[in-house]
């Protein structure tokens, strides 16, 4: 049977950057399951759905398609066929992507995707409640933890260099934001599952972190 990796934790806590190292060296698939709430969120930007519009959320979702990708070694995340890779990662889609989550609707469709997707085929995926909710028979759950204050490092660092106009202030505020909504919302809160294992990284190289999760596989 196929195997499944689940990896979850907060906010830029690295667990996309460990589970792409991770997928490279088993030959796994890796997807992105908030890359799929962040193109859901752009969706509802662009077309001005409100969220506390239960009806319009419905027709939205039942219109929206979401695909991964490969385009020379990278994954693009297409939304009804358009490649919004960057435009997802942008701060706008950011500080709104906890509040369209944490709709029921949203995470129905979200799930039910994901579980797809990893049906007949080695997976490492990457979220907020796949050890949870999406996956609870997951071969192996990670619970990635780290300092807020070098998570919010890390991402300001990253989005600098993409050139994004941005302080380390507007960063912080913006991952405790997520955490906050992520971790009290009603649906599926973001919270370790009992058989995950917890991985801080506040003081581990990308290398350290990736020899951690193999030694327990
Ligand atoms: O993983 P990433 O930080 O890109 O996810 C963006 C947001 O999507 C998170 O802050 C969270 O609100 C939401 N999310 C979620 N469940 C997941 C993955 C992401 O609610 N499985």
């Amino acid at each position: 049977t196929n195997k499944i990796i689940a990896i979850d934790g907060y906010s830029s806590c690295g667990k996309s950057t460990l589970a792409k190292a991770l997928a490279k060296e088993l030959h796994f698939v890796y997807i992105d399951s908030g890359a799929m709430y962040r193109a859901v969120t752009l969706y509802f930007i662009r077309n001005g759905i409100p969220i506390t519009d239960t009806e319009k959320v419905t027709q939205a979702l039942a219109v929206i398609h979401i695909d991964f990708h490969n385009e020379n070694g990278r994954t693009v995340i297409l939304l009804n066929g358009e490649d919004v890779s960057e435009e997802i990662r942008q701060m706008y889609v950011s500080d709104y992507v906890s509040e369209v989550s944490a709709v029921k609707a949203v995470r129905c469709a979200m799930v039910a995707q994901q579980q797809q997707l990893g049906q007949r085929r080695n997976i490492v995926m990457d979220g907020r409640d796949i050890g949870t909710t999406v996956f609870p028979d997951a071969d192996l759950k990670i619970f990635m933890t780290a300092d807020p204050k070098v998570r919010a490092e890390r991402r300001y660092l990253e989005l600098k260099n993409k050139g994004e106009n941005i302080t380390l202030e507007e960063v912080f505020e913006n991952l405790a934001h997520r955490d906050y909504i992520d971790t009290t919302r009603e649906e599926s809160p973001l919270v370790r599952a009992e058989d995950a294992i917890v991985l801080d990284n506040t003081d581990l190289n990308e290398e350290e972190q990736l020899q951690f999760v193999i030694d327990r596989l």
